[in-house]
């Protein structure tokens, strides 16, 4: 295996001069010098050949010791020091300090077809960051975090990607359900991609202890690498900087908010400086449409994180990097500008979204309109998100009579839909009749735009969790079939026509299949 290594991070920057592995605070540094643990028996459960392919692995290595021994942290890579970094973040709205990679260990950088990828282990033991963690995840919440990387990336959404799964062959002792039952669950290491790893809590870590000279580096250094169109660094170069952070953020979130896909824990140390997906821990999927649902069980009570606030925990995530990068710019209003226009663009990209979720082309008075009565409808009765927008693409111009038979398999009680309710969604079947009778788009047409966004399958949690059952007993047969259907989203495929269903009964209340706590 020969990857052309292209280190950056941990040649630019500096680093912690203190080399033990003690959890401790760690000033003036962006990372620290961290060794992997040596798992005890790792064993490759599954590989990204699209990843493989990307950072110069021949699939013919996937199966070489040498590709088992670097992917799990058994043995370094041949003149590479891995990391962890340091960043700080507000956790739930609180200001949480020092945070850093407490479990994750940059293996190093690779230079492949002229990008430039970040290469990095969850899971590999612990760190000066660790604080009360064992640096370790599990099974469970690593086949979440493969499956779904990658899954988002085919959807189209921004995000890190993963490289591989492999179990560690080490125990780690989790209680899963924070109710004082612990017990031995399987290790596990996932490797995961990105450009980088770089997070808004890098900035803030600096910037919360007026180390503005790290912060200014750091700063700089993002601007080089990841932003090499906004030109050398001056006052205007990071304003510009915010401005582009924000638009990533905001088109990441509006991806999220077009799929269904909930995070879960939006604090800045999980909001990437790239506008990529980040940390998949208790993420979720709408099953039925619901603005205030959130996976997380941690914010069960407030649900900060549910599925309508995400657009405005970006806005808010976005200030505390404004915040942080105010030192560099000394005034405020530029920051305050881009978070003004943040929330203006947010309604026009949002209805934008929304226009092209119902195959409407153009832009029409009204559309607003239209959008929020069907979400009104939608809360009318428990309603599948993903199965309707699928099926309400082979509505037919004109046939209103009878139309909403198309969407019944969306519905959880389709006969809850009687009287009053029917009579709404009637009304809003005649309304977008009537817009599409506005459109050039043939049926047939629409359809195809439709389903282009609109996908079919997504990793709902009782998929990911009937997968991770298997795995316990070492079956993996069910995560490669969920990796390759989720490499086409938007495509019918036949063969995997049953998980195209709604969420099971059983699945409501099994543990892992609807809300999940932080343990992972
Ligand atoms: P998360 O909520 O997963 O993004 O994690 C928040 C912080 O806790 C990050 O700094 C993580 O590195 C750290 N962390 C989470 N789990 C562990 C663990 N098992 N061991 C050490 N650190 C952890
Ligand atoms: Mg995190």
């Amino acid at each position: 295996m020969k990857l052309k290594i292209a280190d950056s991070f941990n040649k630019e920057l500096s680093s912690d001069a203190n080399l033990d592995n003690t959890r401790r605070k760690v000033f003036g540094a962006m990372y620290s010098y961290v060794k992997p643990k040596r798992p005890l028996s790792p064993k490759l459960i599954h590989v990204s050949p699209e990843m493989c392919e990307n950072i110069g692995i021949h699939k013919d290595e996937v199966d070489s010791q040498a590709f088992l021994n670097v992917f799990s942290g058994s043995e370094l890579y041949k003149e590479t020091q891995p990391y962890a970094m340091a960043y700080a973040g507000h956790q739930f709205g609180n200001w949480a300090g020092q945070l850093g990679d407490g479990r994750a260990i940059n293996l190093f950088e690779v230079q492949h077809n002229k990008k430039r990828w970040a290469i990095q282990l969850k899971g590999a033991g612990e760190t000066p960051y660790s604080r009360q963690g064992d640096g370790l995840a599990v099974l469970r919440s690593s086949v979440r975090e493969y499956l779904c990387s990658e899954a988002m990336h085919h959807l189209g959404v921004p995000t890190t990607r993963a490289l591989s799964l492999m179990l560690s062959g080490d125990e780690v002792l989790r209680d899963m359900l924070y109710n004082g039952n612990t017990a031995y669950e399987k290790g596990a290491i996932v490797c995961r991609v990105a450009p980088s790893f770089i997070r808004f809590g890098n900035f803030e870590l600096f910037a919360s202890r007026n180390d503005i000279e790290n912060l200014k580096k750091l700063t700089d250094y993002t601007i080089k690498h990841f932003y090499p169109e906004l030109g050398a660094p001056s006052k205007e170069v990071y304003i510009q900087f915010f401005k582009a952070v924000a638009d990533k953020t905001l088109d990441m979130i509006i991806h999220w908010q077009r799929v269904g896909f909930v995070h879960g824990v939006m604090n800045t140390d999980n909001m990437s400086i790239l506008g990529q997906t980040i940390d998949y821990g208790p993420y979720g999927w709408l099953e039925g449409f619901d603005f205030g649902w959130t996976p997380n069980t941690t914010d069960r009570e407030h649900k900060r994180y549910r599925y309508g606030n995400q657009p405005n925990i970006g806005l808010w995530n976005l200030l505390q990097l404004a915040n942080a990068l105010y030192a560099l710019v000394d005034e405020a209003e530029p920051f305050e500008t881009i978070l003004n226009q943040y929330q203006k663009d947010f309604e026009e990209a949002f209805l934008n979204m929304m226009r092209s979720k119902l195959g409407l082309d153009f832009k029409k008075e009204g559309d607003q309109k239209l959008v929020e009565d069907l979400e009104d409808c939608l809360l009318l009765s428990e309603t599948d998100m993903t199965i309707f927008y699928r099926l309400l693409s082979n509505f037919e111009k004109g046939k209103v009579e009878n139309s909403l038979e198309i969407v019944k398999q969306a519905f959880y009680n389709p006969e809850e839909i009687q009287g009053k309710k029917e009579e709404k969604w009637n009304d809003w079947i005649i309304d977008y009749d009537k817009r599409l009778k506005l459109e050039e788009a043939t049926d047939q047409q629409r359809q195809i735009k439709m389903n282009a966004v609109n996908p079919k399958y997504v990793l709902r949690n009782y998929m990911a969790q009937l997968a991770i059952d298997d795995a316990n007993e070492g079956e993996y047969g069910l995560i490669d079939d969920l990796f390759q259907m989720l490499k086409n989203p938007y495509s019918n495929q036949p063969k995997y026509e049953k998980w195209f269903a709604k969420q099971p009964e059983w699945a409501r209340h099994k543990a892992g299949c609807s809300m999940l706590s932080c343990s992972s």
